[in-house]
């Protein structure tokens, strides 16, 4: 494949590994469902476009999408960071602390208001004025109004963000809720309890190619990764049909890689592409290490998909 000699330059000057970044390039077009002949036109934009500026707070969450956005080892972070975006704010990865981190926040707010790409992690407590959720004497609430108010744009990442997550689970008693819920903010989500970080870098890079946001479902999820459910991609689809299914953890059928339907898989309900991407490097997912479909990228799947090993 020709990449234009701009892109092998900065990717060579930024001593990254020319095969691995067409490697990252390659599965960026897949998953936004481009033609191969697009690859060098992805490259082009990770490496040479005008990398957007991204401030990223937390609220109410367990910083587990950022731990799989960190570990994740395609695509690795330096390169997400440094290459495709200018990240001034991000509180589990940043060098400041205490006063200096919120005074980071502020100039950087400042500095790039209206421009920058506002990445939420966690729900937002609404109740009693948000007073059960606070960062350094502010409130989540008063903080993600702020914030989305000068944003060029918001992303929501993972099941509390898109959704309120865990602490929006009945009797959610903070009144948690997502990020556009409480701050009247139309976002993009990318779902999932983590989301898988391929999603996220090619949400940026559609954006930078093509100067918008990708299309969205009703759930303001991008259609090239939530426009299936996992049903319909699944690898062990033939055995729902042969009605194969597995009976019982460990049981023959589970050895075979029988269907998980019976215990409990939610895939049927689930829009994302786990099924086709998988985790960690392509390495595996859930139900292909045999574990059901818990729902994670639904609206509020604590509450609608469980029990979660009960049949649908
Ligand atoms: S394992 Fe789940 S997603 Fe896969 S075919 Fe069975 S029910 Fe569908």
């Amino acid at each position: 494949m020709e990449l234009k000699s701009e892109v092998l330059e900065t990717i060579e000057a930024k001593g990254v590994d020319r095969r691995e970044f067409i490697k990252l390039a390659t599965v960026v077009t897949s998953v936004l469902g481009f033609a191969p002949s697009m690859i060098p036109k992805v490259a082009e934009a990770m490496a040479v476009k005008q990398r957007p500026t991204v401030i990223w707070l937390h609220f109410a969450e367990c910083t587990g999408c950022s731990e799989a956005f960190i570990r994740t080892t395609y695509p690795w972070i330096d390169q997400i960071v440094l290459d495709v975006l200018n990240v001034a704010y991000h509180e589990t990865i940043m060098a400041p602390s205490g006063h200096n981190a919120e005074k980071s926040l502020n100039d950087a707010m400042k500095k790039y208001k209206g421009k920058y790409i506002l990445v939420c992690e966690g729900g937002v407590p609404t109740k009693n004025n948000g007073v059960y959720g606070k960062v350094a004497g502010h409130t989540m609430l008063s903080t993600a109004k702020k914030a989305t108010a000068s944003a060029l744009a918001t992303i929501c990442v993972g099941q509390c963000a898109c959704f309120g997550g865990v602490q929006a689970a009945s009797p959610n008693p903070t009144e948690a809720k997502s990020v556009s819920a409480a701050t009247g903010t139309k976002t993009v989500n990318i779902a999932g309890c983590p989301p898988n970080p391929v999603n996220m870098v090619a949400t940026v890079v559609h954006f930078l190619l093509l100067g918008k946001l990708p299309a969205l479902d009703e759930n303001g999820r991008p259609l090239f990764a939530y426009g299936a459910t996992i049903h319909d991609k699944c690898p062990r689809r033939a055995h729902y049909e042969n009605e194969e299914f597995v009976k019982k953890f460990g049981d023959a059928g589970a050895f075979k890689g029988y269907c998980l339907f019976e215990m409990g898989c939610k895939g049927p309900n689930t829009f994302n592409n786990c099924s086709t991407v998988k985790f960690n490097d392509g390495t595996n997912w859930p139900i292909g290490a045999g574990a059901p479909c818990i729902g994670c990228s639904e609206p509020n799947f604590w509450d609608t998909q469980s029990p979660f090993y009960e049949p649908i």
